[in-house]
């Protein structure tokens, strides 16, 4: 891998995308906490030697044809197959404390990112698989859900987008929160990065 490119998702002035407020008046922004957690992996990358490009560095929601057309000429610049896209997020379901755990999702077919999506399961399951549900999708052979989602099936590079537990789930956002959880998220995805760049591939 020559470029890692990660995406903070959504942006300050997106609605909706936030935990809500329990009781002990805590709360967790889901444009604020992606960005924290993207910046937090591009200094470890830096320390890695590990090529990284923050495709947001905004605090206000980039559009995604916007974003896509970004990593497409990182992309381009850097080699198709060479270029890796990691979408940071937290998940949200309908009504609060109705699901709790991890995803990662690829767009649809077998790809490379399904491969890297790989990667990045074993290592949440490590860190995070005796706390929380995996949310595994097994249908066709690998774990990763697959997904229409415009930032990975509108880019030309692999790329997988990652759903960091529930922030309207008490357990996960109360986890996410912590310095503990903060740090096993990050975690997660600078273990996946560096072993998928120095891999032989
Ligand atoms: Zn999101």
């Amino acid at each position: 891998m020559r470029m890692i490119i990660l995406d903070n998702g959504h942006g300050s002035d997106t609605p909706g995308k936030r935990s809500p407020i329990w009781e002990d008046g805590t709360y967790l922004l889901e444009w604020k906490y992606s960005r924290a957690i993207v910046k937090a992996i591009a200094s470890e990358l830096k320390k890695l030697a590990i090529p990284c490009h923050i495709l947001v560095p905004e605090d206000n929601d980039i559009p995604l044809r916007m974003r896509v057309q970004r990593a497409n000429r990182i992309a381009a610049q850097n080699g198709i197959s060479q270029t890796l896209l990691v979408s940071v997020h937290l998940n949200a379901a309908q009504s609060i404390n109705t699901a709790s755990g991890w995803e990662i999702h690829t767009s649809p077919g077998e790809t490379k990112s399904d491969e890297y999506a790989r990667v990045f399961w074993n290592n949440a399951k490590d860190l995070l698989g005796d706390k929380f549900p995996m949310r595994g999708d097994f249908e066709d052979g690998n774990p990763d859900r697959d997904s229409s989602f415009a930032i990975i099936r509108d880019t030309a590079c692999p790329a997988v987008l990652t759903e960091n537990l529930f922030m309207n789930n008490e357990k996960d956002c109360k986890f996410l929160m912590s310095p503990e959880g903060e740090k096993a998220i990050i975690d997660l995805h600078i273990k996946s990065i560096a072993q998928i760049c120095f891999s032989t591939v």
